[in-house]
């Protein structure tokens, strides 16, 4: 099966790919390429300027600083971003806290919140995690009691990724009172939670970034050959299985975005293109670091005179992959997808 761009499709495409050639700047695309990472300062900056451009909240309605773009323009940006290695933006706050925001927040609340996400002027992380509760986040235990205007928190939060470079936590929390910054009706906090659970399952089913890992593998296997280094067959094997899986992934989520664009409901999707986005992610590293594993192994060395390793990237693979392995277990484990999987499409 094939899935060609129209011609208006084409267009976008190429305006995402002028605007990244010409505004992305090329040492801050090189460190997302090596794997070594950036700043706050310069993932905010970043944010800045393509919220200039007015691209920062594409999923957001255009009222609140959206794009208007459809499912399908969404992916193509995606897709043009991670080609390019322009940084991932903060989830949390665009994905999850500000749609939330937007469907359950109060006037106010989205004058005050919406702009400065949207700026990188507010950082939030997630507080759902607790040592009792991961899959089973109705068991959660802290509590927030009202004390005059305030809430009073109690509890233990774990996993809280991003805390160090965030401003605010949103949190799942145990509420009896009446209090301000409560999002949505009193005892509808449930209903939040598993909305902001369905924005992350969609967001994972990284078809972008699986494409981005392909090209890798595809240049790492050209530099290798280029330095008279023979990737066995058995691995070239299994680079051609990947790709049928990516183009499968790909087909699925193309499909299913164009269903949704023309107002087909959403079911256990999520969790299929989740579950297999993030098996394959993990493939994909593997076939990787076996390509380039000896060029790695260096690094383990206690020889301070070690010359720098080619190609620059091999570093990266050996940290993406460990680095990966919470892919399949953020977000919703695997074994929870097939559950749901299991009753929603299968009927177990
Ligand atoms: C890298 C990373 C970043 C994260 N960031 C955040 C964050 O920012 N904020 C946040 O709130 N949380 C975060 N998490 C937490 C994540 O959401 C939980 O780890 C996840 O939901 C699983 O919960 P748990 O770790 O408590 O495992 P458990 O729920 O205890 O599960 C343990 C094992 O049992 C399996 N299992 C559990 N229930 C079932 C079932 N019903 N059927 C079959 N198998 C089952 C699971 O698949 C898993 O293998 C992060 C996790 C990781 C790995």
């Amino acid at each position: 099966m094939r899935h060609s761009l129209t011609s208006e499709q084409a267009k976008f495409k190429a305006e995402v790919e002028d605007f990244l050639a010409t505004t992305l700047p090329s040492e801050i695309s090189t460190r997302i390429k090596l794997g070594a990472g950036i700043s706050k300062d310069d993932l905010g900056a970043w944010t800045k300027q393509l919220n200039q451009k007015g691209w920062a909240a594409p999923n957001w309605p255009e009222e609140y600083g959206g794009t208007g773009w459809n499912l399908m323009q969404r992916h193509i940006f995606d897709v043009a971003c991670r080609q390019a290695h322009a940084p991932v933006l903060s989830g949390f706050g665009f994905n999850m806290v500000g749609p939330a925001i937007i469907e359950y927040g109060t006037e106010a609340q989205k004058q005050d919140f919406l702009p400065r996400i949207r700026n990188a002027d507010l950082w939030f992380c997630q507080g759902y995690s607790e040592p009792q509760a991961g899959s089973d986040l109705a068991s959660v235990r802290t509590r927030a009691d009202r004390d005059g205007d305030d809430y009073v928190v109690n509890g233990q939060k774990i996993w809280t990724s991003g805390a160090e470079d965030a401003d605010w936590i949103f949190c799942l929390v145990r509420t009896n009172h009446d209090v301000q910054q409560r999002l949505g009706d009193e005892d509808r906090g449930w209903t939040v939670a598993k909305s902001l659970l369905g924005d992350e399952r969609l967001l994972v089913s990284r078809v972008a970034e699986n494409k981005r890992i392909f090209s890798i593998i595809k240049e790492t296997v050209a530099l290798q050959r280029a330095r008279g280094i023979d990737v066995p067959v058995s691995v070239l094997q299994e680079i051609d299985e990947l790709e049928v899986r990516l183009s499968a992934l790909e087909m699925t989520s193309l499909r299913i975005l164009t269903q949704a664009d023309a107002g087909s409901q959403i079911g256990a999707e999520p969790s299929m293109l989740k579950l297999k986005g993030s098996e394959l992610v993990q493939a994909q590293d593997d076939v990787l670091f076996r390509i380039v594993d000896h060029l790695v192994m260096p690094l383990d060395s206690k020889n301070s005179n070690r010359t720098a390793i080619e190609p620059s990237f091999a570093e990266y693979v050996a940290s993406g992959r460990y680095h990966h392995r919470g892919f399949t277990i953020a977000g919703g484990s695997s074994e929870v997808q097939h559950n749901i999987i299991a009753k929603q499409v299968l009927g177990l």
